[in-house]
Parts: structure tokens; sequence; C-alpha cells
């Protein structure tokens, strides 16, 4: 996407009066036009301008002040272990581990200076490689300083297809996400559970992005010019069609039941789902 092209999705966001634009990628930090937009999102008043990146160009302190000084309001820092072994595996670049927590760490100190403790958060993408370690990675962001994590898992498409048999099935996934759910309370750290299904999510509930926030969320997609809805993608099966959180849960994506069926999915009844519901309003009083 050119400057021009991406200056002009991000003028109609502006006008269909999207409030927060993030800045993605593929790793928006290699281009050389990302101060210019990060700024022109600054001067259309968007409120929330976040970065979404892997934060090794911000273990450089000029670049990282920078990016504060022109107007990005969050950080979102993608980062997938606790150590730099399994992080480096997963980005196949030896030495990225060390220079995304030294991103991190400037991150903390230019937010602090900022007076915005709260602008950082660490995006965590599950895989063979690091799913067994959950709750380590979860103390460990904690101690970086993270407020809030997010654990997504994957959409088998791409790397995430090729790879398909490293990825664990997502009720063998669930049990590390309770785990690092419950590492979470705990330590009193924000966590959000994204695009994973109600049925699963037994034990954080508190955490799942469909329990906390119902599905009514939209994803504006500028390529093509097209503007979609968030659940584009997924699909119910059978097992849904008796479920009770079928109002809120989307299912799963459509390459994930193509490989891994619908196994361990399970139809939630309304006693289920009311008391879903309570752990999720109980979290929000704790
Ligand atoms: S059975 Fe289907 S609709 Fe119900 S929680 Fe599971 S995936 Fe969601």
């Amino acid at each position: 996407m050119t400057t021009a092209e991406a200056k002009k999705a991000i003028s109609a966001a502006a006008d269909y009066g999207v409030e927060r634009i993030s800045l993605t990628g593929g790793e928006p930090t290699i281009r050389k036009d990302l101060f210019e937009l990060v700024a022109f999102c600054k001067s259309l008043n968007v409120g929330m301008i976040q970065v979404q990146t892997n934060a090794r160009m911000l273990s450089l302190k000029p670049f990282c002040s920078r990016l504060f000084s022109s107007g990005a309001t969050e950080i979102f820092v993608s980062l997938h272990s606790h150590t730099p072994e399994v992080q480096d595996a997963i980005t196949r670049v030896k030495g990225s581990f060390h220079q995304t927590v030294a991103g991190v760490k400037n991150i903390m100190e230019a937010s602090r200076r900022a007076g915005r403790e709260d602008s950082v958060f660490a995006n965590l993408v599950v895989s063979g490689h690091n799913f067994a370690q959950l709750p380590e990675t979860v103390r460990f962001f904690h101690g970086l300083g993270f407020p809030l994590m997010e654990i997504e898992y994957p959409r088998l498409m791409g790397n995430a297809w090729r790879f398909r048999k490293l990825i664990p099935p997502r009720p063998q996934a669930a049990v590390k996400m309770r785990e690092a759910a419950e590492t979470a309370r705990s330590l009193g750290m924000g966590l959000f559970i994204d695009d994973f299904p109600v049925c699963l999510s037994e034990g954080f509930y508190d955490f799942n992005a469909y329990t906390k926030l119902g599905n009514d969320q939209v994803e504006l997609n500028f390529s093509g010019g097209a503007v979609k809805g968030k659940g584009s993608g997924k699909m119910h099966g059978a097992v849904c069609a008796r479920c009770s959180a079928r109002g809120i849960c989307e299912g799963d994506w459509e390459e994930n039941i193509r490989f891994f069926r619908w196994d361990g999915f399970r139809p939630l009844s309304k006693t289920a789902l009311s008391s879903a519901m309570e752990e999720v309003h109980r979290g929000h009083e704790t």
C-alpha cells in the first residue's frame, strides 16, 4: 500500500467516525512513512492510534521516542515466549527476543514519561513451540511491566496451515489457557483471549472476548474498499445448533474446522451460559 493509499484509507475511517486506528502489517516499523502516517491519524483527531509491531526497531531509543512524539498512543507488541530459544525459533531470527525485550523496555520508559502507562500490550499467538509454557510466559510479561496481554489462537492460513500439525488442538490449548488465566488472576494482570469458542473456555470466561464483549465488534477492512464484519470466515457446525451461546460465539474459522473438525466442542445449556456470564460479571467487579 502506498502512502497515498494508506492516507485515503485512514481518511475514510476517520470520516466513518472510527475513533481507533491500528497500524499493522506485516511489520509497520519497516515502512519509511510510518511516522508520517501516525502524524496523519493524529491530525484527523483519531483518539487511539495503535501500532502493532514486533518492537525490534523500538530497541533504538530515538525511533521509539519519535513514534510517541508523532502521536502513537498504544503499542501492541508481538512477543510469543519468555525464552530466547522459543521466540527466536518462532520468528526464525536469531537475536529477535533480545531486540524485542529491549524495545519493550524503551516503550515502557517512553510511556511513563508520557504519563501513559496503560499504553502498551503484549500479543502472543499460540503455537506448538510456546503453548506448554503459557503460565510462565504470563509471569514474565507481568515482570516486564505489561498491564495487559492478549492470547490468540491461530487461524490456519499461510504459514499456520503449513505448520498445522505443530499447533495444539483447541481443547489441548484450552488447558494451558486456563492455567495462564489463573496466573494472570493471581498477579492482577489483564488478559484477553480472542476468537476462542465459549464452550472451550471454562475457567476463563472472564477473559474470553465473546463473553466479555459479545460479537458486535466491527472490523473495517479497506483492502479493495471492502468493509466487513469481524466474523467473516467463521462458521457454526451442527454442534452449535443447540447451543445457547450461539448468539455471542461465532464458532470457529473454516480452515481450522477443515483440519481439526469439531472435536471437543459441545453445546452450552442456558444454565451453563448464565453461570459463565456470572463469572464474567464477578471478574469485572474484582
Ligand atoms: S457449540 Fe458452537 S456456538 Fe456454542 S460455544 Fe461452542 S463453538 Fe460456540
